[in-house]
């Protein structure tokens, strides 16, 4: 599973652990996983805590490797990043997570999927005219698809980020900042950029039922997001103590293993089908 270092940042365990010859079949292996379709996509609802409802579903990759069995992102993904893959696996990954939403549109209760993308997707500047193709082409709104960016995408290139987030935001995708607290961006940064909602690093939220000084931060912190005008997401959620709180704090949705853990779309459906009775 991902394991974050102090800061709160992931800290990606590569497959193999340094073996030249293990690291070269590893990649060979990666370029085949694209080809012939091993990626799969897990989904968590993101639970809407004023309603107590499903809002969104999170798209989680995950690698169905021939031997090994599926592997999590902390295994595979910063090997991605090194072999220039990134940008396959994110078409993939949206491919993928928006034929779900084809599929749950077409039985008549469409559920919006929220996307990872990665700090490399920003070299390439048609992504915004992409997923609006790609939208268009499964006939679903913009509604249908939120995309999770982090703060080191803000970082990287601040004019190209901008610009791409105008972009997607002036079609009406929704734009959520992930693992919000651990980077270095400022509130005062992220008010001028076209966003929606920011996602509380699970750093934040997890010694919340324990310390109420931690407890304090995280209010704060959403009293701060909405007197920009954003909504905040906690994620993390593993117990009732926290799930109870946020909805004291006012926080807008919350996300964890305590209300569900990332599972293939079936198994998601029959959870939905199960809490709404
Ligand atoms: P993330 O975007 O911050 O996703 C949240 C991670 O926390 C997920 O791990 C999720 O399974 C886990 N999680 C959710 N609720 C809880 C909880 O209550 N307790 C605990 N301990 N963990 C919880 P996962 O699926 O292993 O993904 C790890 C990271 O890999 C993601 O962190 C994201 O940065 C990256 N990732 C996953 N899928 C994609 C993708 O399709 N594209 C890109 N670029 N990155 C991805
Ligand atoms: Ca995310
Ligand atoms: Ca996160
Ligand atoms: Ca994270």
């Amino acid at each position: 599973k991902a394991k974050s270092n102090n800061s709160g940042h992931h800290v990606y365990r590569s497959v193999d652990n340094s073996h030249g010859e293990t690291r070269l079949r590893t990649l060979q292996e990666l370029r085949v996983a694209l080809e012939n379709d091993q990626l799969v996509l897990h989904f968590q609802p993101k639970i809407d805590l004023s309603a107590g409802i499903v809002h969104s579903v999170e798209a989680l990759v995950r690698w169905n490797h021939p031997t090994r069995g599926l592997l999590f992102p902390d295994q595979f993904l910063a090997l991605v990043e090194e072999a220039n893959l990134m940008h396959g696996l994110t078409q993939e990954v949206l491919r993928k997570a928006l034929d779900q939403a084809q599929d749950w549109a077409s039985q008549g209760r469409p559920l919006t999927v929220a996307v990872n993308l990665s700090a490399s997707s920003l070299v390439d500047a048609d992504l915004p005219e992409r997923v609006g193709a790609m939208l268009k082409a499964r006939d679903l709104t913009a509604s249908a698809l939120i995309l999770e960016i982090t703060e080191d995408f803000l970082m990287a290139d601040r004019d190209r980020a901008r610009d791409i987030l105008v972009r997607l935001r002036g079609s009406g995708i929704r734009i959520s900042v992930d693992d919000f607290g651990t980077g270095y961006s400022s509130l005062a940064y992220l008010r001028d950029l076209p966003i929606d909602e920011l996602k509380l690093d699970q750093s934040f939220v997890f010694p919340m039922a324990e310390d109420p000084r931690a407890a304090a931060l995280v209010a704060s912190t959403i009293d701060l997001a909405h007197g920009l005008g954003l909504r905040m997401v906690a994620e993390g959620v593993e117990n009732a103590t926290t799930y109870d709180e946020l909805v004291r704090y006012g926080c807008d949705y919350a996300q964890g293993y305590f209300m569900c853990r990332p599972v293939p779309a079936a198994q998601l459906d029959l959870w939905i089908a199960a809490r709404t009775g």
